[in-house]
């Protein structure tokens, strides 16, 4: 079987807002093995709507809409559809109670105006009922073909696709395609693809494919097998090759955050940590706070921006800071021995550098970031060297001086 992905809405084609409805839903269609060859987006406009239905069936079995299931004159699409099936809108007297009792909630005494015409469908359609909006979704099959309407907010959509949608498409499926990601820090792209690169040109099933991200490196296994747990068993042997391969680069698996892994190390080895930071201003902190229950080991964050602050909230030495400068591996070891010492902690972590786009000179260009880590009374410091935008350089350092701090707990 194959689908299409059409999203309904004039604001997705200005670009007002990102087409995610078409992302979980591909994604959703992959795991159940239903093909996806398609997407497309059209805007509020019957007559358009009504064109891509021709055309996308001509071509496909299942077609699954997002959007326009509004209660204004714009919203067409199950009217369109009717029409596309030549089949009457019914009242259906269920939606309606529905309806009613969502807005009696929402504190109003009467459904207003347009809003009954959510609760029409087409003559024979099966309804997906909605408990998180006002718009219910539908189903309706005719010929060989199958249209599926979901409402256009992601927080409607999402939930009605997986307890509805899933569990019709199931008897459609070709079998489940099952991925897995594996994150990785440390090293780039390139390195990560070369070092596995047998496994990326060589692997059928699962196949091997790396992504870059903003600040992450991925690799997706993907497998291919009639049944969910088989997809896992073919994924096995080849995720042991590559973690054999990239090793403790390897930082967390699928939806891992860097500061999760961090967070349960910590707490599970019982050390406490602060930060003491300059060119990152306090995203090092940032990103820690994510994970909830870091209270238990994150004592202190000090934003220490200027000299003075590095001397008088850590005890960076003037002679340091006049000798080596503030962008200096001196200055980060002083800033991550002093937040440690003076926030009484197990580990500090320190940033200093250049982040841009001025203020770069021959001996400290922009992007050249030092960061420090004290660690079990030993102190380390990094020097790295970035390239890209202010924000992309703030955020690639945060994230090299978390990777810092998981790789010494992992090998101490
Ligand atoms: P409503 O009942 O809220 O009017 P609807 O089904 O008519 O819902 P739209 O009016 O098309 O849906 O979209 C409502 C909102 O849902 C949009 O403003 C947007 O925030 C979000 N939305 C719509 N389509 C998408 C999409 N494809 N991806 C992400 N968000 C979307």
């Amino acid at each position: 079987m194959k689908a299409e992905i059409l999203c309904v809405g004039t604001e997705i084609l200005l670009g007002d807002i990102v087409n995610t409805n078409a992302q979980f839903i591909s994604k959703g269609l992959a795991d159940l093995g239903i093909e996806v060859y398609h997407q497309s987006v059209v805007g509020d406009n019957p007559q358009r709507l009504l064109d891509e239905f021709r055309k996308s069936f001509e071509r496909t079995d299942i077609i699954i809409t997002t959007g326009g299931l509004g209660p204004t004159q714009d919203d067409l699409t199950k009217e369109t559809g009717a029409e596309y099936f030549n089949r009457e809108m019914i009242l259906d007297k269920n939606s309606l109670t529905q309806l009613e009792s969502y807005f009696k909630k929402m504190g109003k005494s009467n459904l207003e105006g347009n809003n009954i015409k959510q609760a029409y469908f087409p003559e024979g359609a099966s309804i997906f009922p909605n408990p998180h909006g006002t718009a219910p979704g539908c189903c309706m099959e005719q010929n060989g073909k199958i249209l599926i309407i979901l409402p256009g907010p992601p927080k409607e959509a999402k939930p009605m696709f997986e307890n509805y949608v899933v569990p019709f498409l199931k008897k459609y499926s070709n079998g489940v395609i099952k991925s897995k990601t594996l994150r990785v820090c440390g090293i780039g792209e390139s390195s990560m693809a070369e070092s596995v690169s047998d496994l990326i040109n060589n692997s059928v099933n699962p196949t091997v494919a790396p992504y870059a991200k903003e600040n992450d490196t991925i690799l997706r296994i993907t497998a291919r097998a009639n049944t969910e747990e088989e997809a896992v068993e073919l994924i096995k042997p080849i995720e042991s090759k590559i973690r054999e391969k990239l090793g403790i680069n390897i930082y967390g698996e699928n939806d891992d955050t860097m500061e999760e892994v961090i967070g349960k190390l910590l707490i599970n080895k019982e050390l406490t940590i602060s930060s003491a930071e300059s060119c990152t201003g306090g995203l090092i902190a940032a990103r820690l706070v994510n994970y909830p229950g870091i209270s238990a080991v994150f004592k202190e964050g000090a934003v220490t921006y200027t000299n003075e602050a590095k001397m008088k909230r850590l005890g960076v030495k003037k002679d340091t800071l006049d000798k080596f400068t503030a962008v200096s591996s001196e200055t980060a070891k002083e800033m991550a021995e002093g937040i440690a010492k003076t926030a009484n902690t197990d580990i500090g972590i320190a940033t200093t550098g250049v982040a841009g786009p001025g203020g770069g000179t021959y001996e400290n260009p922009v992007g050249l970031v030092y960061i420090g880590l004290y660690i079990n009374g030993k102190t380390y410091v990094k020097k790295c060297q970035y390239s890209g935008s202010r924000d992309v350089v703030r955020q690639r350092a945060t994230m090299t001086a978390l990777d810092l701090i998981r790789r010494h707990i992992i090998n101490s």
